[in-house]
């Protein structure tokens, strides 16, 4: 059954959900401000697989059931599949100008698949087997789940059984005969309070005497012992002021990140998927991340979209649409964001399917993708406020240009006044004017600038994990060989 977005949210009201924000217990955090925008670009994700236009990109036919799914919840059976997916996502990044939060899900799914094959085939575990029963389940009922990779992991010096305190990476406490318990936490979690379900791996590689820190499971996001304490973002309480709506920039559609605390957790054998095999820890972690920064030469790009078309609109509303540097600027722009959109698609289009037969990206390519995400959206978001002009941070508030105050020597209101002195271009109204600035602050440094900037900097890994994967799979001594061959060297 596809849901539709409007089914998505009233899903959520149903869930017992733990969520904290200034100190306190947020009750209604479906309908809360400052967290609702995050909904909403989740619910974006369901509404598109029911427009016939999308279909090819949105859905997708299960290997598991034969159904028609939403392509959040599939196993990709091809390198065409694996490229849709970053179309898709591009697509999504168009619709919202945001971080819509549900492809951590899909990373995990199609990582935790391959890995607990290959586990299996080792140790003779039934992981696969759990892990496909409950993957059926999430592509049956159309539930979004957070794929949950990164620990708090506290002294960077030491590995995660060296911690003063042995909660830093999420561990196992307790192997019982039915399941297991687990104690921890997931920082930065985007998509966590709104996602149905959890899917838990481990943030990097284990080393034996780490063995109660390999550990992959799944459970409700209201299971017992779980909370969660919301993350704040830039500028986020404009969202909380009356009637807000220009000064948002984008009033419908936001991000979201939590610190996820797993409080005395008990996981049920059936939803275990890995528990004390550490070799597999490193295969799990790098092939999530490989999906994930594969992800994002679709998802930014959409975003970069929207930033270039706000950027060309503000440059038609200041009256400075002709000059060559603005155009100039704009190519640019473009020639930055399609080459994020070509690592993409290369990575992509170079993927294999692995033991368990879902396809898996060219991980030295999808490591190159995300190493330009660290960088380009930087630029171009430079180039955004370039054009823009320094009134997208200095200009007076909504409240301001509807004001009725009266301040001038004929009359005039606060509100007229602000009028006159922003008008520019007669193409548009001042109000317009505002509202292209306004979203340009948002996303270049207001709330959505978490999913823009930092997020290109630091989501699926920092740059240097990148680093590190793209010295392994480089491959220097083949290039010697190479130069050796050509230049007469035995
Ligand atoms: Fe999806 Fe991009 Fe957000 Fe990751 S950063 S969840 S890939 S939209
Ligand atoms: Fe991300």
């Amino acid at each position: 059954m596809l849901m539709t977005g409007a089914q998505y949210i009233e899903s959520l009201r149903k869930l017992n959900t733990r969520v904290y924000m200034f100190g306190e217990k947020i009750e209604n955090w479906v309908d809360h401000p400052m967290i609702r925008p995050s909904i909403n670009c989740l619910a974006v994700t369901y509404d598109l697989a029911h427009d016939p236009q999308y279909a090819d990109l949105m859905t997708a036919k299960s290997n598991l059931t034969g159904e028609i799914i939403n392509r959040f919840g599939h196993l990709h059976q091809s390198a065409d599949d694996l490229r849709k997916k970053v179309k898709m996502q591009r697509l999504c990044g168009q619709k919202t100008a945001s971080c819509f939060q549900r492809c951590v899900g899909m990373d995990a799914f199609n990582a935790v698949f391959s890995t607990t094959f290959e586990t299996d085939k080792k140790y003779g575990s039934e992981y696969h087997k759990n892990f496909t029963e409950f993957l059926k389940m999430v592509q049956e009922e159309d539930i979004v789940v957070d794929g949950a990779m990164t620990d708090p992991k506290g002294d960077r010096g030491v590995g995660p059984s060296d911690q003063k305190d042995a909660d830093l990476f999420v561990h196992i406490v307790e192997q019982r005969e039915d399941g297991i318990v687990v104690r921890g936490a997931k920082c930065h979690q985007t998509g966590s309070i709104n996602s149905h379900w959890h899917l838990i791996m481990p943030t990097q590689a284990m080393r034996p005497e780490d063995k109660d820190y390999a550990v992959s499971f799944a459970c409700p996001s209201d299971a017992e012992g779980v909370y969660m304490v919301y993350g704040r973002q830039s500028c986020d309480t404009r969202k909380m002021e009356e009637n807000a709506d220009v000064d948002l920039g984008n009033k419908m559609f936001g991000g979201q990140e939590a610190l996820v605390v797993f409080d005395d957790v008990f996981i049920p054998n059936e939803y275990v998927f890995l528990n004390g095999e550490t070799e597999f820890a490193g295969m799990l972690v790098e092939r999530f991340a490989g999906y994930h920064r594969q992800s994002y030469g679709g998802c930014k790009v959409g975003v970069g979209d929207v930033i270039i078309g706000a950027a060309a609109l503000a440059a038609d509303y200041n009256g400075a649409n002709k000059a060559s540097h603005i155009k100039d600027k704009l190519i640019e722009m473009t020639h930055l964001n399609e080459t994020l959109y070509c690592c993409g698609i290369a990575c992509s289009a170079e993927g294999y399917p692995t033991e368990a037969g879902n396809y898996q990206i060219d991980l030295l390519l999808a490591n190159v993708c995300k190493q330009n995400v660290t960088r380009f959206p930087y630029e171009i978001v430079r180039l955004a406020e370039d054009i823009a002009g320094g009134l997208m941070v200095t200009m007076p508030s909504e409240k301001d240009f509807k004001s009725e105050t009266v301040v001038g020597r004929n009359g005039e209101t606060i509100g007229d006044i602000c009028n006159k002195y922003f008008a520019a271009s007669p193409v548009c109204t001042t109000e317009d004017r505002m509202r292209i600035l306004r979203f340009l602050e948002n996303i270049c440094l207001g709330s959505s600038a978490v999913g823009y900037r930092t997020e290109s900097m630091h989501g699926a890994g920092s740059p240097q994990a990148q680093r590190i994967m793209i010295s392994r799979q480089g491959n220097i001594n083949a290039k010697k060989e190479l130069a050796k061959a050509i230049a007469g060297i035995k």
